[in-house]
């Protein structure tokens, strides 16, 4: 099933990037292997997987020592800052930076470990109250604040759009976040670069991708369901 699953969302990936005039390879697949167990994930390394998505620190910890160095692990969740020294040096990408505290614990952690520490300020797109993230209109006054940091490196932006049946209601919002990382790139802001856009879940990754994203984040379709009660 893993193996479909995986098929069928590289190739919705290909048909996105083609109506889109864009290239495969500009579109990274993450995929979101929360809940999963170890076992599950190394099935899908053994398909060709290495790059995976989680959003507890707990999770990434005992998970990254069960895989080789040439997985790259992304974290997606929200991020407490009192957990950020487990993780600082172990992930690829922090997507879900929302606070200059935030912000400033990560850069502590990567000064003690001597690591630049990528992250991407995470946007809430639609205002949702029961969302993290930066609204909109504030993201680039947080971002200047950032970039003054010295151990954490601003890559781009991250969304996650509403829940919604139709992804098609989903596309203005992506189109705002695409819209508002290129305003940003265009402040040419020293140690700020805006070539990442994490937008893109399970129920609405093509329109992303049609929209401009460069990282989708993809868990129920390639590993199914997830089970929260165990
Ligand atoms: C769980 C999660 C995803 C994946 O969601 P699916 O709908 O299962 O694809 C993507 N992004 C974030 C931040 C998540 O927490």
């Amino acid at each position: 099933m893993l193996k479909e699953n995986l098929d069928t969302v590289e190739k919705r990936i290909q048909e996105a990037c083609d109506r889109s005039g864009r290239k495969r390879e500009e579109v990274t697949l993450i995929a979101v292997s929360k809940t999963k167990p170890v076992e599950v994930l190394k099935e899908a390394y053994d398909l060709g997987v290495r790059v995976f998505g989680e959003n507890k620190v707990q999770e990434l910890d005992v998970k990254i020592p069960e895989f080789s160095d040439d997985v790259a692990w992304h974290m997606i969740g929200h991020l407490q800052r009192n957990k950020v020294k487990y993780i600082a040096g172990k992930v690829a990408l922090i997507h879900s930076v929302d606070s200059l505290r935030l912000a400033e614990e990560i850069s502590k952690e990567g000064k003690k470990k001597d690591v630049v520490i990528p992250i991407l300020i995470e946007v809430n797109a639609a205002g949702e109250e029961s969302k993290f993230g930066v609204a909109p209109e504030e993201t680039l006054s947080l971002v200047k604040e950032i970039a003054a940091l010295e151990n954490v490196q601003v890559k781009g932006l991250m969304t996650i759009a509403p829940y919604v049946v139709d992804s098609e209601e989903n596309r203005p919002y992506f189109r705002k976040i695409k819209d508002l990382s290129v305003d940003i790139a265009k402040e040419n802001i020293d140690n700020v670069s805006m070539d990442i856009l994490s937008m893109g879940m399970t129920g609405d990754y093509e329109v992303a991708i049609e929209e401009g994203a460069t990282m989708v984040r993809v868990g129920t379709g390639i590993f199914g369901e997830r089970d929260y009660s165990i």
